[in-house]
Order: structure tokens, then C-alpha cells, then sequence
């Protein structure tokens, strides 16, 4: 080895010894006749001093520039008074460089590594990835990434799980994106898909007898890209077979509290459970983010005779949906800031944010000044009674605001949800640091635009309730699905699966997915759940979001080593690219020409 210690380890204990350091300068000064060099590696920095007794040390220091590679010889002191440097875990210490080895040099990096680091936008730092990888921030979140990797292993090594691989060249997997395709040259003109998740191969191990399986897997989904999407991604993916719903929530669970307490000595208690249900009606969302202690207030029913359209007629709507979200002492929310919030839920396809200022209740009900009361565009067509009802059941007091969203349901919801986030936020009303929690029972199914059912988890969760039930009523059936939400997103998510041949083939009935289509696409499924095969189920954690939200990193590309950007590229090796027409005729392809051409 070239080296005796990492740079970064060094410390008041070292001190007297003789060290041999490998890595890269991170910054150099000269000062009164001293080359004073900041060495880093993976560990971190530590100041090295070169002075002209060692005149060949000296020159070659004084040579090096910002990344060259050393190799430095040199004995460990501590600093003098009032030089020492608190930010530095080395900063009690320096090392007084005696021999120097320039291992390589390097051109001026494109952006600075060092505390001159400024932002120079995520194009530049994507192309030169394995330079923006070298700042310590950027190496902090991957070594931080691989602790929760290993603890990860660990917990479910010790919990009898196995880990074993499944293929990466496959058929599709229906988790509702749209998948990446691989050309087959043996079989031209057939196709193999990157796995949008190891669903049924970890379904199969269960029919296989292995009992509990985990995989850390790379999963594709050919999606359009937003901040938190990645085309490709890592899931930490789970099965276990006779195993209840709880139970299965149980060890996920264990894994999420160790995984907090040991890396960020973060404790939770027991995960509160919520129904789907419940989130939606009390913070429109599958995903709440329980730190923000504002909620929404059903109201259609108080409003149905409402001489004021925009809310009577979603309130008589059946698909429509009415609520009223009381924000605290909001009265003070300036009209600026209301009308940014509108265009904000315009966003969202709501046609309007109306709201109601909440100054002097008790003047709602004299008759005579309720304006003067509650101020607001629009309670003139709006009964005293009516109003003093949503007061009541908001329990507003003077001093707050009201905001309504009133629309179909799904716009109401989509809209008034991140309303709901945005203003948790802004306000800066936020009751805790992390607020982690299961939604459970998830309906089956929801409608596409065009009329027809998908599956809101994938086909092969299993519903509550018999064939009958479903095939009786599909919409209402409900999954035995969780969710695992932490701060607002969802950071796992699984269920019990199907493993009764009738049952898998109703799902499919519902789903629009014919006999043939079935048997043409996962005969192989339907063929193993006639073999004897046991009750299972599992989920599976986006290791990505978790580290994103374990490092408070902003994006998940931070936390990936060389991600893609949204259009799904990557900069620094500029895939995808265009391949020889050699390598297409043997695949048997042609390409159209592009449009325009
Ligand atoms: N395969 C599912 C997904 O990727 C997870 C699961 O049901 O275990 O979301």
C-alpha cells in the first residue's frame, strides 16, 4: 500500500508519528515562505506544511496546483496557538511535509472542488461527475448511502432473509410505466424488458419455497421524468410468504427504526396507521405529511344550497368534493400572497381559490355587518347560517383564514393537498422533524381518463373480500396494500399478493386483461399459483428517496452516483447514443426515418 493513513483520519493521537498520505490538493496557499497544502481523500482534509529546509519537498509543493495527486511523506505536530481549525475534524494538527511524490498532475477542474465551490448548475457538474463526486458533500451522501445499504443487509440477513438475484432481461412487468425495451438478435423482432420491479420473479421465489427473499435491485420505468424520478433506480425489495399484512408492516417497520436510530440517532415510535380513506378526506393525499398540523374539513354538505355556484354545484356533484382548510391566525396573509396561492392551485386545474377572512365571529349572526366580520369576496351568497356551520365544524377563530377548494374531487384534492404542504412550509408550521406513518387499504382499482380500471398498486395485490365481492363491485373493493410515508412521500410500498388462480384471473377480468392476454402474458404466473403456492406478500423501500431524505438532499440525483438527467440522459457518458447500422442489421432493425428528414 502507498499509504499509511487517509488524510481525513488523522487527529491529535497521531502526533509524532511519520505518515505517508495519498490524495489530492484540495487547496494551496503560501504564506511567509511556507507552502501550506490542504491534502483530501475519501476520509476527508488535513493541512500539510512544506518549508524550504526540505528544498525539494518545497519545490515540488510549491509546483502542485489544485487535484494533483501526492503522495506525502511527513511527521504529524499540532498546530500552533491560534492557528488551530475547529471545522476540521484534523484541524488540531498538521502534518510537516518532508517528502513529496507528484503521483499525477491535473488541469484546472472546471468548477473549483474546494470552498470556492459554487453552484455552476447540475449540467456542468453531471458531464464532469466524477470530479463533482471528489466534493466532500458529494462523497458524504454515497458513503452515507452505503451505511444504509449494509445496515439494510444486515437487519434482514438476521431476520432470515436471502438474497438472491432476478433478471434484468425479462418480460414486462406491469407496474403501470412504460417499459424499456432490448432487442433480441437470436430471436428477431422479439423484445426482452428491463424489469419495472422484480414483482413476479420475488412472487415465483414464494411459490419456490424460499420463504423470505430481498434483493437490492435496480428497477427501469421509461416515465416522463420529475425531480424524484430517475429511469432507472434502486429498490430494496422484499417477499416473505406466511406472513400477515401486520406482520409483514411489522419487520418493515423495524428495519425503517433501526435504519434511523443507528445512522442519524433519529427514535420513532410505532408508526400510526391510517386508512386510505382517511388521508384523503383529512389531507387529500395517499401521502400525507403529518409534521404540518392543518387539515381539511368536508363542507359539501353545508353548501348544497349555497346561492354561490362555484360551490353548490360541486357540493350536488357526486364525483365532486368541497372542503374548507382553516389555516391559524392567517388573517394576516396578504392578498398578494392569496393571489400567488391561486395561481398555485391553478396549477393543480382548480379554477379559483376562495377563502374568507375570519376577523369578528360573533358578527355573523346579528344580520346586519357579518362583512365586517368575515371578510371575504364571497359571502354574499352565503347564508349566516351556512357560515356559522363551517365556523363551527372548523373551528375558526378570529384571527384565521378559511381557503376553499371546491371542484371534482381529484382536482380538489390534487389542488388543495399541496396548498395544504405549500402553507405547512411557508408558515413555517411544522411539528416535528420526521412524521413517518402506514396508509393502508388502498382501493383496487381507479378509473383512466378513458374510462377504464387500472390497478393503483399492481394486479397482483390482493383485495379485501371474496371473487364475488370483487366481481360484484370493483369499485368499491379495497387492496391489501401499505404504503410506508415519511415527511409527505412515499418511501415504500407493498401488499399481500394473490395467490389463489380465481381470484388472479377476476383481477385480470377487471382490468380489461382477456384469457388469452392473460395466459399470453403471465400463463407462467398463473401456472406456478397452481402448484401449491403459499399465502406471501412483501413491499419494497426507493432507496434513493430514503437516502434523499435521510441526507436532506434535494434531489435524488444527489444521491446517485451517475444519474440521468429528465430527459433520461447522461451527460458524461452521453447515453444514449446512436449505435452502427452493422449492429442494427443484425437485430434486425431499421430505422424510420425522423420526421422532417
Ligand atoms: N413491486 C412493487 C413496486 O415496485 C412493490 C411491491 O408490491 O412489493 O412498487
Amino acid at each position: 500500500m502507498m499509504r499509511t493513513h487517509y488524510c481525513g483520519s488523522l487527529n491529535e493521537s497521531f502526533i509524532d508519528q511519520t505518515v505517508t498520505l495519498c490524495g489530492w490538493v484540495h487547496r494551496r496557499r503560501d504564506h511567509g515562505g511556507v507552502v501550506f497544502l490542504d491534502m483530501r481523500d475519501r476520509d476527508g482534509l488535513v493541512q500539510v506544511v512544506v518549508d524550504p529546509d526540505t528544498p525539494e519537498a518545497f519545490a515540488l509543493a510549491d509546483k502542485s496546483r489544485s487535484e494533483y495527486v501526492l503522495k506525502i511523506t511527513g511527521r504529524v505536530r499540532q498546530r500552533y496557538a491560534g492557528t488551530e481549525n475547529p471545522n476540521m475534524p484534523s484541524g488540531m494538527i498538521e502534518v510537516l511535509g518532508k517528502e513529496i511524490e507528484v503521483l499525477n498532475t491535473s488541469e484546472t477542474p472546471p468548477f473549483p472542488l474546494n470552498d470556492e465551490f459554487v453552484n455552476v448548475g447540475e449540467e456542468i457538474r453531471l458531464k464532469y461527475r466524477f470530479l463533482d463526486m471528489r466534493r466532500p458533500e458529494m462523497l458524504q451522501r454515497m458513503r452515507f448511502r452505503s451505511q444504509v445499504t449494509s445496515k439494510i443487509r444486515t437487519y434482514l440477513d438476521r431476520h432470515g432473509f436471502l438474497d438472491v438475484e432476478t433478471p434484468v432481461l425479462t418480460r414486462a412487468t406491469p407496474e403501470g410505466a412504460r417499459d424499456y425495451l432490448v432487442p433480441s438478435r437470436t430471436q428477431q423482432g422479439s423484445f426482452f424488458a428491463l424489469p419495472q420491479s422484480p414483482q413476479l420473479f420475488k412472487q415465483l421465489l414464494m411459490v419456490s419455497g424460499f420463504d423470505r427473499y430481498y434483493q437490492i435491485a435496480k428497477c427501469f420505468r421509461d416515465e416522463d421524468l420529475r425531480a424524484d424520478r430517475q429511469p432507472e433506480f434502486t429498490q430494496i425489495d422484499i417477499e416473505t410468504s406466511f406472513m400477515s399484512d401486520e406482520d409483514i408492516m411489522n419487520i418493515a417497520e423495524g428495519m425503517a427504526v433501526e435504519l434511523f436510530d443507528d445512522l442519524l440517532n433519529v427514535k420513532f415510535d410505532k408508526f400510526p396507521r391510517m386508512t386510505y380513506a382517511e388521508a384523503m378526506r383529512r389531507f387529500a393525499s395517499d401521502k400525507p405529511d403529518l409534521r404540518i398540523p392543518l387539515e381539511l374539513i368536508d363542507v359539501a354538505d353545508v353548501l348544497k344550497d349555497a346561492a354561490f355556484k362555484v360551490f353548490a354545484g360541486p357540493a350536488n356533484d357526486p364525483k365532486g368534493r368541497v372542503v374548507a382548510l382553516r389555516v391559524p391566525n392567517g388573517n394576516d396573509i396578504s392578498r398578494g400572497k392569496i393571489d400567488e396561492y391561486t395561481k398555485f392551485v391553478g396549477i393543480y386545474g382548480a379554477k379559483g381559490l376562495a377563502y374568507i377572512k375570519v376577523n369578528d365571529i360573533s358578527k355573523i349572526n346579528n344580520g346586519v355587518d357579518k362583512e365586517s366580520g368575515l371578510q371575504s369576496p364571497i359571502i354574499k351568497n352565503i347564508s349566516d347560517e351556512m357560515l356559522q356551520t363551517i365556523i363551527d365544524r372548523t373551528g375558526a377563530q378570529n384571527g384565521d383564514l378559511i381557503f376553499f377548494g371546491a371542484d371534482k374531487a381529484k382536482v380538489v384534492n390534487d389542488a388543495m393537498g399541496a396548498l395544504r404542504v405549500k402553507l405547512g412550509h411557508d408558515l413555517n408550521l411544522l411539528t416535528c422533524e420526521w412524521a413517518p406513518l402506514w396508509v393502508v387499504d388502498f382501493p383496487m382499482f381507479e378509473e383512466t381518463d378513458n374510462g377504464q380500471w387500472t390497478s393503483v398498486h399492481h394486479p397482483f395485490t390482493m383485495p379485501h373480500g371474496t371473487v364475488e365481492d370483487l366481481k360484484n363491485n370493483p369499485a368499491q373493493a379495497t387492496s391489501v396494500a401499505y404504503d410506508m410515508v415519511l415527511n409527505g412521500t412515499e418511501i415504500g410500498g407493498g401488499s399481500l399478493r394473490i395467490y389463489n388462480p380465481d381470484m388472479q384471473k377476476a383481477v385480470f377480468e377487471a382490468l380489461g386483461i382477456g384469457e388469452e392476454e392473460a395466459q399470453e402474458k403471465f400463463s407462467f404466473l398463473l401456472d406456478a399459483l397452481k402448484f401449491g403456492a403459499p399465502p406471501h406478500g412483501g413491499l419494497a423501500f426507493g432507496l434513493d428517496r430514503l437516502v434523499m431524505l435521510m441526507t436532506g438532499a434535494t434531489s435524488i440525483r444527489d444521491v446517485i452516483a451517475f444519474p440521468k438527467t429528465k430527459t433520461a440522459e447522461c451527460l458524461m457518458t452521453q447515453a444514449p447514443a446512436p449505435v452502427e447500422g452493422k449492429q442494427l442489421r443484425e437485430l434486425g432493425i431499421r430505422l424510420r426515418e425522423k420526421v422532417g428528414e
